[in-house]
């Protein structure tokens, strides 16, 4: 997985509550650049987990040009943002992300959407 939010303290946040769900591979970007980098040189990547406020590239810019690379046209992505507004949700949604998470959230919320882009039932 790879986790891109400009907050480290954000970022370990969601790592840790990734871990306690047993994913431990996870890469880390500060912004949409280095989050781009990460996903294209491992394309073998199962799912994104972005913000949407960053510098140099934002959320919203990385989750289009990952839905416009062939490699990842299908990989489950999840927005992580303080922009709660419905349009806001529906941007996004149009971009391409597959799950929606307003912050603060709990540990629960990540677990419940996580599953459901991964299609885990129990
Ligand atoms: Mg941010």
């Amino acid at each position: 997985m790879v986790v891109v939010d400009d907050s480290s303290t954000m970022r370990r946040i969601i790592k840790n509550t990734l871990a306690r769900l047993g994913y431990n591979d996870i890469l880390e970007g500060e912004n949409g650049v280095e989050g781009w980098e990460k996903m294209d040189k491992n394309a073998d990547v199962k799912v994104l987990i972005t913000d949407w406020n960053m510098p140099e590239m934002n959320g919203l810019d990385l989750v289009k040009k990952v839905r416009a690379d062939e490699r990842f046209k299908d990989i489950p992505i999840i927005m992580v943002t303080t922009e709660g507004g419905k349009a806001e949700v529906i941007t996004a949604l149009k971009a391409g992300v597959n799950n929606y998470i307003v912050k603060p959230f709990t540990p629960q919320v990540l677990k419940e959407k996580l599953e459901a882009v991964l299609g885990v039932n129990d």
